[in-house]
């Protein structure tokens, strides 16, 4: 067999890799539901229904991941809409509460009075949150101690609405915070690299930034910087 190597002039983009692998991951899971469903009247039969239930959802989470994960860089229209930051981190913090309390883990959001906001893309917003507050929690987890917290702080300043996600964690040593928003660039066993490169093009799309501030053994805080918006303001910029 012949193993034909594609040479390009350009090399292939974060993005391109990802929709790839999310694609690649996705067909053979879809041919798993498929025929999962096929075998349920059998198993039903033989009182094995309640396993093909947990097999779906299973798969289901495993699909929900893989958009949390890759989905942001599907080559679709991302639309944005001016949104509230409160409530965009109200209406997913519940998320973050149910894994606090798994982990044995303090979460708090801590929100301000006056509404602050921003115009945006919700999903892929919520998709940079997600990433940052589960680095904190995994660098907690590494850290192995029993006093672990994790805070959500939404602020202002002249130009931007910042929401800080602070850890007592593992924190990064100076080769570490160098590389992290690098695409692949790994400390963890099972880690993919991906989280805080994507975090970053994301936010800078949006016209804000990233900064993360880190002291090994101490912990982190990694704060999303992103332009305000006047509620009224329908401007396209
Ligand atoms: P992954 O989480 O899959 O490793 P990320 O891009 O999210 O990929 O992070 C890259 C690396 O940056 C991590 O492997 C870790 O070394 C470091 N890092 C990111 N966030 C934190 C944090 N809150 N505390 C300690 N290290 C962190
Ligand atoms: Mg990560």
């Amino acid at each position: 067999k012949t193993i034909v190597v594609h040479t390009s002039n350009h090399e292939r983009t974060a993005e391109e890799v990802f929709a790839g692998i999310a694609h690649e991951i996705r067909n053979p899971l879809t041919a798993i539901r498929g025929f999962i469903q096929l075998l349920k009247p059998d198993l039903i039969e033989i009182g094995k229904a309640k396993y093909v239930d947990i097999l779906m959802e299973e798969i289901d989470r495993t699909n929900g991941l893989i958009s949390e994960y890759l989905g942001c860089v599907k080559p679709s229209p991302k639309p944005r809409k001016i949104v509230s930051v409160q409530k965009l981190i109200a209406d997913f913090s519940f998320l973050f509460e149910s894994e606090a309390i798994i982990r044995n883990v303090k979460f708090s959001v801590n929100f301000p009075n006056e509404e602050i906001h921003i115009k945006a893309n919700e999903t892929q917003i919520r998709q940079v949150l997600f990433n940052l507050v589960r680095n904190a929690f995994e660098a907690i987890e590494e850290k192995g101690f029993s006093d672990g917290e994790v805070k959500v702080e939404i602020s202002t300043d002249p130009q931007f609405a910042c929401m800080t996600v602070y850890d007592n964690g593992i924190g990064m040593d100076e080769v570490t915070s160098q590389k992290m928003s690098k695409t692949f660039f790994t400390t963890k066993e099972n880690g993919t690299g991906i989280g805080l490169s994507i975090s970053r093009k994301i936010i800078e799309e949006h016209g804000g930034r990233i900064e993360v501030k880190s002291q090994s053994g101490v912990g982190t805080s990694a704060a999303i910087f992103l332009p305000l918006k006047e509620e009224k303001d329908n401007s396209q910029n």
